[in-house]
């Protein structure tokens, strides 16, 4: 940090108009949009937004910023549920959604290298001709350079992974300006740090992706879509137990406990459902494969108690499903109108047992 001038985002707006032009912008209404996410938190407002088109271009805004010590917030579609794109320390929102060009798809090595503005929805159709998709499917409209950034999760993460397991190397630019690259495209590549994993999940903070080099997959020849109700929450959860321990490969396993059943049962039109317990499930494989995974679960779960296990081939009832699934954020919001989400990542008891042991041995020191 050098050059502090009195008014450092003043300057900057100005310096970084030469840059940008109108893609650039004070207006109240666009920093209003990017004053927090989809979350609770207070609103802050940036000084400015600015809506970058390049590598080159974020390189020289950060340089900028970094020169006059102006706080910088990435903002990919602002989805996220924690405060993540909320500007605290105002300056400049770095809006990448309109980097959205996909570089490269290299369908016989099953990987690809796309901006951070694309979507996983214009991705998927992008791929869908050459026989391959990209499973990491969080339930919101995001960027892919959003969802490195928050080490996103999705429906079909207990077969392919998170984000994770499904990156391969980014395009970094670092506070300064300087751009690198992490990992490859050698899948068994072994050497140095590992660098793309310390910016997967880091939030923005340790610089802006602004390419990512993907692993994708052949689109499965069969896909099953199966839903299974239970008595208990219990229940449901041994089903899930038995079924990883068999090692089924169930590519998507969810849980809905009997209250976010009935707001999805009401939001998505969902018939023929109880609102109790249920797990919604998905197979890919072999014809034949599909139908053995579909039986062998369908047993687990009539040992557990399940009732009424379903199994549909047909796309469109599987995308009904699986939409009423990502909808279930929605769904919430209309069972309470009038509420904002509290979204947050559910921790194991054995978390639970660890903290309570943690803050008894700091209340009891002796
Ligand atoms: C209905 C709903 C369902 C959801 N379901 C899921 C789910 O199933 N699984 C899940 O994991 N999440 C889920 N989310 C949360 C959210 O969609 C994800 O965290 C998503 O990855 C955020 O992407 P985004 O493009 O909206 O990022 P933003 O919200 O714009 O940004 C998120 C963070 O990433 C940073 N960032 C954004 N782009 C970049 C970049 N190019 N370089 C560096 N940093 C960057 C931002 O500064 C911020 O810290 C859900 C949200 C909603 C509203």
């Amino acid at each position: 940090m050098n050059n502090i001038s009195p008014n450092p985002a003043a300057a900057v707006i100005t310096a970084a108009r030469a840059l940008l032009g109108d893609r650039l912008t004070t207006n109240d209404a666009i920093r209003q949009q990017h004053s927090r996410g989809e979350d609770t938190t207070t609103p802050t407002m940036p000084d400015a937004v600015a809506f970058v088109e390049t590598t080159a271009e974020v390189s020289e805004l950060l340089k900028l910023c970094n020169q006059h010590g102006v706080a910088v917030t990435p903002f990919g579609a602002g989805t996220s549920l924690e405060g993540h794109v909320n500007p605290v320390r105002a300056g400049i929102s770095l809006d990448l959604s309109r980097m959205t060009a996909i570089l490269e798809v290299n369908s016989e090595d099953m990987d690809g290298l796309i901006e951070p503005g694309v979507t996983r929805q214009q991705l998927n159709e992008y791929l869908r001709d050459q026989g391959l998709f990209f499973p990491v499917d969080p339930g919101s409209v995001c960027t892919i350079g959003g969802m490195c950034a928050t080490r996103a999760s999705g429906t079909a993460a207990v077969r392919y992974g998170t984000i994770r397991e499904n990156v391969l190397g980014l395009e970094v630019v670092l506070a300064d300006g300087r751009v690198i690259n992490t990992g490859g495209r050698t899948r068994k590549a072994a050497n140095g740090y590992d660098l793309t994993r310390l910016f997967i999940g880091s939030e923005g903070t340790l610089g802006v992706i602004t390419k990512i080099r993907l692993r994708l997959h052949g689109i499965p020849e069969a896909v099953s879509a199966a839903v299974c109700q239970f008595p208990s929450l219990e229940a449901a959860v041994n089903s899930v137990i038995t079924t990883m321990q068999l090692g089924i490969p169930v590519a998507r396993i969810e849980l809905l406990d009997e209250v976010q059943m009935a707001a999805c049962i009401a939001y998505s039109k969902l018939e023929g459902y109880e609102p109790v317990p249920t797990l919604f499930l998905e197979f890919h494989g072999t014809d034949a494969g599909v139908a053995e995974q579909a039986e062998s679960v369908q047993a687990i779960t009539a040992e557990h108690g399940g009732s009424g296990f379903a199994w549909a081939r047909d796309a469109e009832t599987r995308n009904k499903l699986w939409k009423a699934r990502h909808d279930a954020y929605w769904a919430c919001l209309a069972a309470q109108p009038g509420s904002r989400g509290i979204a947050t990542d559910v921790r194991s008891r054995g978390w639970r047992k660890r903290c309570s042991a943690r803050s008894r041995t700091s209340r009891n020191p002796g």
